[in-house]
């Protein structure tokens, strides 16, 4: 490969290496191996495949990190970039000041999204936009005499960033630890996806005991105090859970009711990965209150969030304004940066010049169906996912769930598929994969060899007792 596209030579490779261990912090690391962690280090990347320091080539499943779509290398997105930041790299967004690629992105997100969501607020990425949406609620209730509404309603398994609300949100145990986030008003209902893979219990029932316990949750903490409740259509980090039929709708029916604002939270599900520009409505059947975006909405070319807030909710905003205090305090730096604005612009153009939604309704149903395939390991407990979300649940046989041994042997699959070529997102015993959008049926042939090899190579180590 040339430098650009793949391996450095030895000395730069050893240099980067050693800078990587004594001085960075990455995010989510293992700090049980800071300043002796092993990197690997991405160079180049074209298509669906990354090339890393050494020159090592992979099939690039997890998109980035969900957020890679329409693949690597795509020079009218570059260009794009490139001349937006010739032009007029940065001017501050604040106040009045407007720059043309986000007004050009805000009235394209408008059209795209459901319902009368037309008012866009920017933000820096997925974390901010989900932090942004909670203060419009906050605001909104405020604005219409009832400042108690403040408490918010989000799940267990929900993940929405790492900014200190997004992450009191976020619903995972694990990402708790050390941390002490607020727990007067955020609550957590039980994950729609906590028994899906339980046959003994049929979708209908499960909705029904879900649904009994928001009600009984709302009861609890009363409507009067209760902002908004934020969800993701499909969980995503949380372990690709996707809810029974139906679930959606109620859900989005019991909020209205009770004048909770609905936040769907699409930084995954949202540019296509469900088949759909936004799943709320086209895969779901619902109009949400507000949309969280980022990720895919640039193909992770630049970093770049977005709230889509509803007409009802901004026109209350501004029609209660108060004259003596009317800033919207809320924004940043970055907020609809022009060079990532122009990102996105370019990247909505080629997914639809390419049908990159089309693309996914065709091939998802069959990347679901070949990993499913997977199911006749013993070491797998479940596939589970939706379109191009998935992920593998991995078990010693007769042990079910996150354990040390389940964690250590979907670990093993990980490491054995990076030796195959293939990079899957390892997270507790579960291998998820989100390949970019692009992915052809040869290359999700390859994803479901690769990994069918990993797994009977781990159960072959736990079976000779060389593994957990
Ligand atoms: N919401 C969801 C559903 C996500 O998956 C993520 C990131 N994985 C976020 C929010 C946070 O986005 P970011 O990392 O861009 O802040």
């Amino acid at each position: 490969h040339s430098a650009s596209r793949g391996g450095r030579d030895d000395a730069v490779h050893g240099r980067l290496l050693a800078d990587d261990t004594r001085h960075v912090l990455h995010p989510w690391a293992d700090l049980s191996t800071l300043g002796k962690q092993d990197p690997l280090v991405i160079t180049g990347a074209e298509g669906v495949e990354v090339v890393d320091s050494r020159g090592r080539r992979y099939l690039d499943a997890i998109g980035g990190m969900w957020c890679v779509t329409v693949g690597y290398g795509r020079e009218e997105i570059v260009e794009a970039m490139a001349a937006q930041a010739r032009a007029m790299p940065y001017f501050t967004p604040f106040g009045d000041v407007a720059n043309e690629p986000a007004i050009e992105l805000a009235a394209q997100l408008a059209a795209l999204a459901p319902g009368d969501l037309n008012r866009v607020h920017f933000t820096t990425g997925g974390s901010t936009a989900v932090e942004s949406a909670v203060r419009v609620a906050h605001l909104y209730h405020a604005a219409l005499g009832r400042p108690g509404r403040r408490h918010v309603l989000s799940r267990t398994d929900a993940y929405h960033g790492s900014t200190y609300l997004a992450a009191s949100l976020s619903g995972k145990q694990a990402d708790r630890v050390r941390f002490r986030y607020e727990d007067t008003w955020v609550h957590h209902l039980e994950s729609p996806g906590h028994d899906a893979d339980d046959t003994s219990v049929s979708a209908a029932e499960r909705l029904a005991g879900l649904m009994a316990g928001m009600e009984a949750a709302i009861d609890r903490i009363g409507a009067e105090n209760i902002a908004c409740f934020v969800a993701e259509p499909v969980l995503a980090s949380g372990g690709v859970l996707v809810p029974p039929p139906g679930y959606h709708q109620a859900t989005r029916e019991l909020c209205g009711r009770h004048d909770i604002l609905y936040i769907s939270d699409e930084v995954v599900t949202g540019f296509g990965r469900l088949g759909h520009f936004f799943a709320s409505q086209d895969r779901f059947g619902i109009v949400p209150d507000m949309i969280t975006t980022a990720k895919g909405l640039t193909s992770g070319y630049q970093p770049l969030g977005a709230v889509l807030i509803s007409d009802r909710i901004a026109g209350t905003l501004a029609e209660t304004a108060d004259p003596d205090k009317p800033v919207f305090s809320n924004g940043f730096t970055y907020s609809g940066h022009p060079v990532a604005c122009a990102a996105a612009l370019a990247n909505i153009e080629l997914m639809r010049r390419e049908d990159i939604c089309g693309h996914v309704r065709d091939v998802g149903p069959y990347f679901m169906d070949r990993l499913r395939e997977l199911r006749s390991s013993p070491i797998v407990a479940a596939v589970r996912g939706d379109h191009l979300m998935a992920c593998v649940e991995c078990r010693v046989p007769g042990e079910s769930g996150p354990t040390p041994r389940n964690m250590a042997l979907a670990h093993r699959v990980d490491t054995y598929c990076e030796a195959g070529g293939l990079l899957v997102r390892p997270y507790e015993n579960l291998c998820i994969m989100s390949p970019p959008l692009v992915v052809g049926a040869a290359e999700i042939d390859r994803i479901a060899g690769v990994m069918a090899d990993a797994l009977a190579r781990a159960e072959a180590d736990l079976r000779s007792g060389t593994a957990a």
